[in-house]
């Protein structure tokens, strides 16, 4: 399988470190608000990539962080803290907003059918293990104190900007807007560890250690958390293109410092879902969540096959216009797969082969998950049994997950129950319809209580009107 690989910034032969063995990691939500549909595409594309590995074979063990402390507005060390912020908008404690948000987080998670990593840690549980790797990289001399915080010395690295060649000027506009000179820093770029002396005096989360009674930066938590679960090794390590620098700069910094040899031989991240406006954040505060798009009648898993018909590599632009092509592209498909739930004929085994191999010749070409969804429309067209059909699609949605075949199944049921209703009680139910539309609600019910006395039940679900024999 070839993958982009942004530290050697081509497409890499993925071949794990231990044969068979897949150790993954991502990084985790901030749990100080919603996660937005943007957050969520990188998750959705993580989880394909998580799927792909495990259905070609690999045993892959995933673990991810939950941010519950640290991370400051701006990815540098400055700003204000993301959970506190959370905590004043919604007079609650922090630890509230935490359990609140992960809760929430999941739920949409469960929602886009993407699977819980193997191991989640929030980083509030692993404190301790967060001052011990500090501690050593204080006695290595990686790591120096000042004015109270604990900070890590890129100077001492042979190479720092891993991913690109930054320079030290550029960095104001990398660790972006708000940039606060910090005159603790030896070089600018820097970062934190601990921090004791901080601009919040309310920080409600402090722990003890060595350095004084503090928190930690966020960097630290997500190698500390890796390593813990993972070891010194690890395969791969993912997230969106946004944390790359410095996030992922600093996390590769710490972790080789502390173990003294290479750690982590491929990175993946997922570009952007921007809006018309730029990208979608949470800090701007103007994001779409999973709640939202359901309230107004969409399935989540259509935004998931709308983030599946374009490459994780390029950024994506959201638009209910867009959102409304791919919904009409995902029930045509529907559909179309309603036709072959009968899985009639036998296996053609050749040919499952055959059409199987398109799919994953998309897939081992940098998770080209829009060919692979092209895969399907090629099955549905090709000249096998129902039975070859149905089989091909359920294996691919072990990876992709959109559900296809149950969207299919819903199709078919309404229109098994449509076509079974006698001609007598089908009229009344258009006129009812009718009635309905025009807000004539008397004679609504009126025609409810002809097709009740019929012999019918009229039940009423988010897919529309429903009548069933009594
Ligand atoms: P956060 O909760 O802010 O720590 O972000 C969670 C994940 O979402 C990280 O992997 C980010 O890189 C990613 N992310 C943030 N904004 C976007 C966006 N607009 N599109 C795709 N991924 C994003
Ligand atoms: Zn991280």
């Amino acid at each position: 399988m070839k993958l982009y690989n942004t530290l050697t910034r081509k497409k890499d032969d993925f071949t794990p470190r231990f044969e068979g063995k897949v150790s993954m990691y991502t990084c985790g939500p901030t749990v100080y608000h919603y996660a937005h549909i943007g957050n969520l595409r990188s998750y959705i594309m993580e989880d394909v990539l998580e799927k792909y590995f495990r259905y070609v074979g690999y045993d892959v063990t995933r673990v991810m962080n939950i941010t519950d402390v640290g991370h400051l507005t701006s990815d540098g060390d400055t700003g204000d803290d993301k959970m506190l912020k959370g905590a004043k908008r919604e007079h609650k404690s922090v630890m509230e907003i935490a359990e609140f948000y992960t809760k929430a987080f999941f739920e949409d998670c469960k929602k886009l059918s993407i699977k819980t990593p193997d191991v989640v840690m929030p980083a509030t549980s692993c404190i301790d293990e967060f001052i011990r790797v500090i501690g050593v990289l204080v006695e290595k001399g990686y790591a120096y104190e000042a004015g109270g915080n604990v900070y890590f010395d890129i100077s001492k690295l042979k190479k720092y900007y891993v991913f690109n060649d930054f320079k030290e000027e550029d960095l104001a506009v990398g660790v972006r807007e708000g940039v606060e000179e910090d005159s603790n820093k030896r070089n600018k770029a820097d970062f934190a560890l601990w921090f004791t002396k901080s601009k919040f005096d309310d920080q409600e989360l402090k722990w003890d250690s060595p350095w004084g009674v503090g928190y930690p930066g966020w960097h630290i938590e997500c190698s500390c958390i890796s390593m813990k679960n993972l070891g010194e090794y690890l395969d791969i390590h993912c997230g969106g293109i946004d944390n790359a620098f410095p996030h992922h700069t600093n996390e590769i910094a710490q972790s080789e410092a502390y173990l003294g040899h290479e750690w982590c031989n491929y990175w993946f991240h997922v570009h952007h879902l921007n809006t018309e406006g730029g990208k979608m954040s949470k800090s701007k505060g103007e994001f779409l969540t999973v709640s939202l798009l359901e309230e107004k009648g969409y399935d989540p898993l259509v935004y998931r096959f709308f983030c599946l018909q374009s490459h994780y590599r390029k950024s994506l632009v959201f638009s209910w216009e867009n959102l409304d092509n791919a919904k009409l592209a995902y029930e045509k498909l529907a559909a179309k797969i309603a036709g072959v739930l009968d899985g009639s004929g036998e296996i053609d085994e050749e040919k499952f082969a055959e059409l199987k191999k398109k799919f994953t010749d998309a897939m081992d070409n940098d998770l080209n998950t829009a060919l692979a969804i092209t895969a399907v429309y090629d099955v549905l067209k090709a000249d096998v049994s129902n039975a070859t059909k149905l089989a091909l699609i359920k294996d691919f949605d072990k990876v992709l997950s959109i559900g296809l075949v149950e969207a299919a199944g819903k199709i078919s049921a309404k229109a098994d129950a449509e076509e079974a209703l006698p001609e007598e009680v089908a009229a009344l139910a258009e006129q009812r319809k009718a009635a309905r539309k025009e807000k004539n609600f008397a004679l609504a019910d009126e025609l409810r209580d002809k097709i009740t006395a019929l012999g019918y039940v009229i039940t009423e679900t988010r897919e529309g009107t429903k009548i069933t024999k009594k």
